[in-house]
């Protein structure tokens, strides 16, 4: 069974009497393990793919199976359970607290987890514990009471991998990551999605830049709404 299957996605935008079909007809299947990268030109509907993937928005129609759940079923409650549960996101612009310390940042995720979920994850190690641990494997141990304006771009994206990091996510959504970034630090974090990904995490990469791409083992080409390689 794979960890995501898409059937017949269709994505309709109304806006008046203005309907516009962004998503027509996507069928998509990612095995657990895999590192994926979804190219295509702006406008294509990458974003509005990775919205569905990651359980933010909900397509007009077809199917939609996460681990064998149906996603479309599912009330606004749980679709936000299972989105705390298997889905960790990074951003292009990082959307860190700029009041809050890069550890607590990388552990609000925790706050937003069903209680019942929280307790089993945070069992044997507490949200700190487990963030400072994360935090020192991205290269941020010196930097995890900074708050992010004290952050490079590069120690920004970190922290923001640390934070979707934090609820052991069975799959990583990134939309453009390394957008905001430099080339030596968006190759950087690029690097570390391939660790991440020899760990056996699911990656999954919107970008339009061949660069990022490169680092994913199967590229997903979309074209105006539609998977065409
Ligand atoms: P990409 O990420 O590939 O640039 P998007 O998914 O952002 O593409 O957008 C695809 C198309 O959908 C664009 O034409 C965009 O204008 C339109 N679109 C995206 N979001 C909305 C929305 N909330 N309402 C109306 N149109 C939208
Ligand atoms: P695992 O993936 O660790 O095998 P399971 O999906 O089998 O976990 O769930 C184990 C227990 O944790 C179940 O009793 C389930 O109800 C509970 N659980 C798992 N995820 C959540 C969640 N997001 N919200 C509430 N309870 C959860």
């Amino acid at each position: 069974m794979a960890l995501i299957e898409l059937k017949n996605i269709r994505k309709v935008y109304k806006q008046g009497e203005l309907q516009t079909e962004v998503l027509k007809g996507i069928d998509l299947q990612i095995e657990k393990g895999e590192f994926v990268a979804i190219m295509g030109p702006s406008g294509s509907g990458k974003s509005t793919l990775m919205y569905i993937l990651g359980c933010l928005d909900k397509p007009t129609s077809g199917e939609y199976y996460l681990n064998g759940k149906n996603v479309l079923e599912l009330s606004d409650d749980e679709l936000s359970k299972i989105r705390g549960k298997y889905i960790g996101f990074i951003f292009q612009a990082f959307y860190l607290v700029p009041y809050l310390t890069v550890l607590d940042n990388v552990i609000l995720p925790v706050e937003y987890l069903d209680p019942a979920y929280k307790k089993k994850l945070f069992k044997n190690k507490s949200p700190e514990e487990k963030g400072k641990e994360i935090l020192s494997k991205l290269g941020m141990k010196e930097r995890i009471y900074f708050k992010p304006d004290q952050l490079s771009g590069g120690q920004k994206q970190r922290t923001a991998i640390a934070r979707a990091l934090i609820n052991s996510p069975e799959v990583i959504l990134a939309d453009e990551p390394t957008g905001q970034l430099d080339s030596a630090s968006g190759k950087a974090v690029m690097e570390i999605f391939s660790n991440l990904n020899k760990e056996g995490k699911t990656i999954i990469v919107v970008t339009h830049d061949p660069v990022t791409a490169s680092y994913a083992k199967r590229i997903i080409k979309l074209e105006d709404g539609k998977v065409v390689q």
